[in-house]
């Protein structure tokens, strides 16, 4: 892709919408999609698998190194002891840094998709905006109350056959929020520019519809 690749940066918490909003506007924009929670996750799962502590600098600057010659599979990723743990490794400002790179340069040369060149990118995380893109044309900020961010994490596990307590996810949810909000680097919080998107009331069609009118503009 050239230098002038359309980023859409999507920032917001934990089971927001904006994963699924992300993949769906990638396709209809044919852009390229890079989960960057799903790096913090890895790394995360890098640093359990090694015996390692998650708040720790070395341990988690190491599981950085490895990344990229492991394939860590998705499911690994997809539970709440590496959620817990990701969002721990993401308070490390030497392991943000590490990851920095990456992102900016997939913003700036988005792969091609089946073989096509993509359009440029879309971006999901907490600081895509803010910090890793500041200047990316279209800013969305996803949100929804924790209430219905844990109905839906709740529901997703019921289906999958888990069981669970809405009341822990609940916790789990406030938990992790309060641990993305506060840390002194690289916060979650919207960018001033950003578009906010409350889906709390929204089916995700409806979220969609609204995300891609924005994203359109863009075009
Ligand atoms: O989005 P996801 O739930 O996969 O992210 C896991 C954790 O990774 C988040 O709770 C957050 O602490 C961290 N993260 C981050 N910055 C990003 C993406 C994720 O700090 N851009």
């Amino acid at each position: 892709m050239s230098q002038a690749a359309l980023v859409v940066a999507i920032d917001g918490p934990a089971a927001s919408g904006k994963g699924t909003i992300a993949r769906r506007l990638a396709a209809e924009f044919s852009l390229a999609y890079l989960d960057t929670g799903s790096l913090y996750r890895q790394v995360a799962f890098l640093v359990l698998e090694a015996g390692g502590e998650p708040t720790d600098e070395a341990d988690a600057l190491a599981a950085a190194k490895a990344v990229a010659g492991r394939d860590i599979e998705d499911d690994k990723l997809r539970n709440q002891l590496v959620a817990d743990a990701a969002s721990k490794v993401a308070a490390i400002p030497a392991l943000r840094t590490a990851l920095v790179d990456f992102q900016k340069e997939f913003g700036r040369n988005p792969p091609d998709i089946d073989g096509v060149a993509s359009n440029g990118a879309v971006i999901d995380g907490r600081d895509i905006g803010t910090v890793i893109f500041p200047d990316a044309p279209v800013k969305l900020f996803v949100s929804a109350s924790a209430e219905e961010r844990a109905r839906r994490r709740h529901l997703e596990l019921l289906d999958r056959g888990n069981e669970a307590s809405f009341g822990d996810i609940l916790t789990e949810v406030k938990e992790r929020d309060a641990r993305d909000e506060a840390r002194p680097i690289s916060p979650l919080m919207p960018a001033a520019d950003a578009h906010l998107l409350d889906t709390t009331d929204l089916s995700i069609e409806a979220a969609f519809e609204a995300a891609k009118s924005i994203v359109a503009a863009a075009f």
